[in-house]
């Protein structure tokens, strides 16, 4: 199997056709979760049936469990101070690691009842947090443990911490799972892992307010398996998951081409001293790459996000 497969020649301006993907690690059962932590020179990754968050040291290339238990994490981010936001099935809620080494909760609840299992998360410019809350933390005790939803629905909600508020942004998603911002934060996109729906990535626009989206679109549908979790790079391209691999997608919608990794992918991030090394998270394995591409950088708003532009 070769490493890429080119779709659209813009593909080739993305991908460097010497640099082979590697396996840098595995053992996991289901790795998610993806975030590279510059001033750690780190990666951490859920592992989420053995609860657990892996560490990979971009130094000396060694890696080591970061924290067992942990509440079976999903999806990391970071804020605009570079402290890692968190998805946590077992404990319901988005938290947050503090600079005194504590998770904290963000939140754990909407209109009063219990999350369901908060599964991929992204901090705006303006300090909001995005997060998808699908069930499967909550359908069975692989994941996490098995309950029944308080809420009864899988929403997308947008929590300012400024305010306390939590709304819900997305409720038309029967399993509303990764999302990312488009470089300039005016397009919202969701993946929707329903077995019952079609696989597709949604695009939604944002309003004026930063704050509501609109009844969106489809931007991509997948024909190999689900679109999990997925990133964009400066030029507004998508870097997504898929069960072939690591598709990438044009703003206007257009498969470029195809990173082959030999198992299934659930997510990826940008990280390396150069943001141009692409880390992946695939069934039981991290793989990495390097790529032409770099992350779309947080749009500067106030002092606070200048400190911490990129990689979210
Ligand atoms: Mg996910």
């Amino acid at each position: 199997m070769t490493d890429y497969d080119t779709f659209d020649g813009r593909f080739r301006s993305l991908v460097i056709g010497t640099a082979a993907v590697e396996r840098l690690w595995t053992g996991g059962r289901w790795t998610e979760g993806p975030i590279h932590v510059p001033a750690a020179k780190a990666v951490i990754w859920s592992d989420i049936p053995e609860d657990r968050i892996m560490r990979y040291d971009e130094t000396s290339g060694a890696v080591s469990v970061f924290e067992h238990p942990c509440g079976y994490h999903n999806g990391h981010t970071l804020d605009a101070c570079g402290r890692i936001v968190a998805c946590e099935h077992g404990g319901r809620r988005i938290s947050r690691l503090g600079f005194d080494g504590h998770w904290e909760t963000i939140v754990d609840r909407f209109d009063g009842k219990r999350l369901n299992s908060p599964n991929d998360v992204v901090v705006k410019s303006d300090g909001s947090i995005w997060f998808s809350d699908p069930s499967y933390g909550i359908d069975s005790d692989y994941e996490g443990r098995a309950a029944k939803s308080e809420i009864g629905a899988c929403n997308v909600y947008r929590h300012d911490p400024h305010t306390g508020e939590t709304t819900t942004v997305v409720t038309s998603l029967d399993r509303p799972n990764g999302l990312a911002f488009s470089p300039d934060e005016r397009t919202l996109f969701v993946s929707n892992t329903s077995l019952s729906d079609t696989p597709a990535i949604h695009a939604f626009d944002i309003a004026e307010d930063g704050r509501m989206v609109d009844g969106g679109r489809i931007f991509a549908v997948s024909d190999a398996g689900f679109f999990d979790g997925f990133r964009l790079d400066r030029m507004g391209n998508i870097w997504t998951s898929s069960g072939d691999g690591v598709r990438v997608y044009a703003a206007d919608g257009t498969l470029l081409g195809r990173i082959n990794i030999p198992e299934t992918v659930s997510n990826l991030c940008f990280g390396g001293r150069k943001r141009n090394r692409l880390y992946i998270t695939a069934t039981s394995s991290l793989y990495a790459v390097y790529v032409y591409a770099t992350p779309a950088d947080r749009p500067v708003t106030s002092p606070e996000s200048a400190a911490h532009p990129g990689n979210r």
